[in-house]
């Protein structure tokens, strides 16, 4: 299987599919790699170490040119799909569950397209889990903006000057982002609180040393494990408590989603009024939307003296180990969709219909 890797073209998208690294292995086991010259250079993978690694380097689209298939980062634009030929293989967070026209783009020019964010969560599977290796990175990030941001010390500190009390981090949302949040922030020393809607988390967001808030909410959790969206009654009723709650808290970092929804709204502006000056919010739902009523979007703003971080895109900001943790998913699927470097599609298996979400033998797609 000859594989391409366009150099990123999303805004603000530092990271690469494949890094040096996985080039070697893939190539060690029997696939061709052709990579666009300084599509590694933004996460700090020069292309002479694509060279090394065993990789032809070239321009878009001659690296295209004979290519079985395409891995990125992020979805391709309207330019690159029309360049691609029937039946090329593209991999990427292609978005299925909300970019509707880039899927049908994809579908209509004939391509078997394999989302990450659709790959099954099952154990066979967690070497290729990209929506974890990248929400890792994301809520280890977002403590970081949190305490550059904060004017507060995180660790209680005791000086010949005096004590300084711990920093007061709020968790919200404690799945794979929330919990590496958690670790981050009792890492540097802050006292940590968190909630989520499914209960089963309480035990894990305790392991890591932090508190469980009771907001007096529980949700459902879907087979699949995630949380299912709360009822308007019972959104009203934790937004209520939260606002009643979070004045307590220096640092809130929010990571709660539904898969394919807009982002539950969990802070009126009236809570974030409540907090203090100097208080910070990071947002890591604002792409979809934000967890903040007053969250913008890809900006960083203050209302009320509070500091409200809207960054979409996080794992981006850690491009290098973001890219190598992606890049080794990557690299785990393909070994599956062409073991050996020889491209086999089984769509019986259920990674392989799982993920695919444009060209599957539409018999197989429904099963
Ligand atoms: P996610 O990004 O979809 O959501 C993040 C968190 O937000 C979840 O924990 C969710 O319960 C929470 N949430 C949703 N609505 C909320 C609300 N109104 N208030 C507070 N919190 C809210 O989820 P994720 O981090 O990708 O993973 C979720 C689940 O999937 C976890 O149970 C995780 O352990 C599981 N998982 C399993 C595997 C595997 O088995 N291979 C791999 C990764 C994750």
């Amino acid at each position: 299987m000859r594989v391409c890797v366009p150099r990123e073209t999303g805004p603000g998208e530092h990271r690469v599919a494949l890094t040096p690294e996985t080039v070697s292995k893939l190539a060690a086991s029997g696939f061709e790699l052709a990579v666009e010259r300084g599509a590694g250079v933004l996460a700090g993978f020069p292309d002479e170490l694509y060279g090394e690694a065993g990789a032809e380097l070239g321009d878009f689209p001659a690296v295209l040119r004979g290519a079985d298939g395409v891995v990125r980062v992020g979805a391709p634009g309207a330019d690159e799909v029309a360049t691609y030929h029937a039946g090329l293989v593209v991999v990427g967070f292609l978005q299925p569950l909300t970019d509707n026209e880039g899927i049908a783009r994809l579908r209509e020019r004939g391509v078997v397209a394999f989302a990450m964010e659709s790959i099954p969560r099952i154990t066979r599977a967690q070497s290729m889990d990209a929506l974890s290796s990248q929400a890792t990175v994301a809520g280890y990030k977002a403590v970081l903006l949190a305490a550059d941001r904060s004017p507060k010390l995180f660790p209680m500190m005791m000086t010949a000057a005096g004590t300084i009390a711990p920093a007061r981090v709020l968790v919200l949302g404690a799945g794979v982002a929330g919990l590496q949040a958690i670790a981050t922030a009792r890492r540097l020393g802050a006292v940590v609180s968190a909630f989520d809607v499914r209960p089963a988390v309480a035990e894990q967001v305790e392991s890591l040393g932090a508190a469980f808030l009771d907001l007096g909410v529980r949700g459902e959790e879907t087979e699949g494990g995630y949380a299912r969206e709360l009822t308007q009654e019972q959104q009203e009723a934790q937004q209520a408590a939260l606002e009643e709650r979070i004045p307590d808290f220096d640092v809130v970092v929010t990571t709660a989603a539904v898969p394919g929804r807009p982002a539950p709204r969990l802070i009126p502006a009236a809570a974030v009024e409540s907090m203090r000056p100097g208080s910070v919010i990071v947002d890591l739902a604002a792409e979809t939307g934000g967890n903040c009523e007053l969250t913008s979007p890809g900006h960083e703003i203050t209302h009320t003296g509070v500091a409200i971080v809207g960054f979409t895109n996080v794992p981006s900001l850690m491009p290098a180990d973001a890219s190598r943790l992606y890049s080794r998913n990557v690299a785990a699927l393909l070994q599956h969709l062409a073991p050996s470097g020889e491209l086999a599609l089984d769509f019986e298996d259920e990674i392989t219909a799982g993920a695919c979400v444009a060209g599957a033998p539409p018999e197989e797609a429904a099963a």
